[in-house]
């Protein structure tokens, strides 16, 4: 390690968010720039542990060589430390800006304030940028075998990249008409730019990957490859099922998270939630999201509803280091609500009840109750807590019930009881020559995982293809 008592000398140091009035104003990134030398003092943190839990099981699923590179990074060996991180991270840019860092919460100094791994991995990737260190890289001889990548969210593009990298023909088909998947239709902009993930296609292009948008995969466009992978998500949303759930203004969120971003593709600005009382049923990541995004509409108020209890300040016995933590989070969007509205958006062990309307079947209020835990487990409304808020937008962000069935019907396969096309024996490989990776495999998870998974069923397929299977 570059400095044995940096951990000891400096403490962790984050990017910084911009100000929050400054960011409601607009949809760029949410973070603000960096001195030039912050990521190498915080690389020198780095223990260079001899059992590094970061890039164990309980830490990156890319298994990233974090060590290495912030080691690299920290005696100023910059281009060094990129190349270690590309080992492993097909696309540092998008986990650089929205992974979570399962790999910070195992950290050995995780007690003391983790290594800034995410900030440091971007830092590289966008430096590597900058400075032309990225370039196309061409395989220098082609296989001859032909893949169909169908879906181009983070699965299909890291299983695309590997099995260009490997010598085969990639073509990828996607159904919307721009490809990216959630992180461009779904995670919003201030979290990742759509430039961003127009430059990593832009390159995949450049290196001889074939994109096909507007496009449906079934069997009459794939069966014509020498291996299809099904790539498609999980992206059923889980419906609220209460009386008038089909009222004009109930909208699901990716559904309303998807108009915003095209809106702004388009247009430059978006107004969907302009003037309205909001309730966004769901507290976790995509009803964060929603929340940040209406906030940037003008809406008037916004207000999140969730079924469970609010989590502990702090791990509980049985929920110990390395795990990730199940501790209460204050993510961007509630942190602007909080300051905008000068409360806490989230009201806990509540759900919505109905939803009223008026007579043109537009949504005006939603009536709420208050819920409790059963003995055994299940969150049952408690009679008399009923109470009316104002909406006139109302956006379910309350899970995702597996993959829809369009894609499933078209190559005749069968989903789990979760929703999964998940083969039997847990691998990636459907029967002749399919395969599955990504949230459609898994379930509804994040992009990092999504990447590790295109990235292992692209392994699969090479040996498929070389008869190593
Ligand atoms: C609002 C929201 C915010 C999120 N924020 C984060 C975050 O901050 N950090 C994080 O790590 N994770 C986040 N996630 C989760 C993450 O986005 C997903 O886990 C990840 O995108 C899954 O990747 P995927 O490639 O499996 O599927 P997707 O990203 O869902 O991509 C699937 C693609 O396949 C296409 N498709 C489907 N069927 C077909 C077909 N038959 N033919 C052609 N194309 C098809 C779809 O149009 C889509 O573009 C978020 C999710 C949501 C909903
Ligand atoms: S666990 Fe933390 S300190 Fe140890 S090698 Fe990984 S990032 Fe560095």
């Amino acid at each position: 390690m570059g400095t044995v008592t940096g951990f000891m000398e400096y403490s962790r140091k984050e990017n910084p968010f911009r100000r929050v009035k400054e960011r409601l104003s607009d949809y760029e990134d949410l973070h603000a720039a960096q001195p030039e030398g912050e990521r190498i003092c915080q690389a020198s943190r780095c223990m260079n542990c001899g059992v590094p839990f970061c890039q164990s099981g309980f830490g990156c699923p890319l298994h990233n060589l974090i060590p290495e590179w912030n080691d690299l990074l920290c005696r100023g060996q910059e281009r060094e430390a990129l190349e270690r991180l590309l080992e492993t991270a097909p696309f540092p840019e998008f986990t650089g800006r929205v992974c979570p860092a399962l790999c910070e919460k195992a950290c050995n100094l995780a007690e003391e304030g983790s290594v800034t791994n995410r900030d440091n991995e971007l830092y590289l990737i966008e430096k590597g940028f900058r400075k032309g260190w990225i370039t196309s890289r061409i395989p220098p001889v082609r296989t001859g075998k032909r893949v169909a990548v169908a879906g181009s969210g983070p699965s299909g593009l890291a299983a695309a990249d590997l099995l260009n990298r490997l010598g085969h023909h990639v073509t990828v088909f996607e159904r919307a008409d721009r490809p990216g998947g959630l992180m461009m239709y779904g995670i919003p902009n201030m979290k990742l730019p759509k430039d961003t993930v127009e430059r990593r296609i832009a390159l995949m292009e450049q290196e001889g990957i074939e994109f096909r948008m507007n496009t449906e995969a079934d069997p009459s466009v794939t069966d014509a490859f020498d291996a299809a992978v099904l790539c498609g998500g999980a992206r059923k949303p889980r419906p609220l099922n209460v009386p008038h759930d089909d009222a004009e203004g109930v909208r699901f969120a990716v559904d309303f998270l998807s108009e915003t971003t095209r809106t702004l593709l388009a247009e430059g600005s978006c107004s969907l939630a302009e003037g309205k009382h909001v309730i966004v049923v769901g507290g976790g990541d995509t009803g964060n999201d929603c929340v940040g995004t209406v906030l940037r509409q003008g809406c008037v108020s916004v207000t999140e509803l969730e079924m469970m209890p609010c989590p502990p300040a702090e791990r509980t016995p049985g929920n110990p280091w390395p795990e990730w933590p199940r501790i209460l989070r204050t993510d961007y969007g509630q942190a602007e609500a909080a300051e905008v509205q000068g409360n806490d958006p989230r009201i806990y062990e509540t759900t919505v009840k109905r939803i009223l309307t008026g007579a043109d079947n537009r949504i005006t209020g939603a009536e709420t109750v208050h819920l409790r835990r059963t003995p055994e487990g299940k969150m049952e409304p408690v009679e008399g807590t009923e109470q009316t808020l104002p909406c006139e937008l109302l956006l379910i962000a309350a899970g995702f019930v597996g993959c829809d069935e369009g894609t499933s019907e078209h190559y005749a396969l069968q989903a789990d009881r979760r929703g999964r096309i998940m083969p039997e024996d847990g691998s990636h490989y459907l029967g002749e020559n399919l395969f599955s990776a990504g949230d459609m495999r898994t379930g509804q998870s994040l992009v990092v995982r999504a990447l590790a998974d295109g990235r292992a069923a692209a392994q699969e397929i090479h040996r498929f293809l070389t008869n190593q299977r």
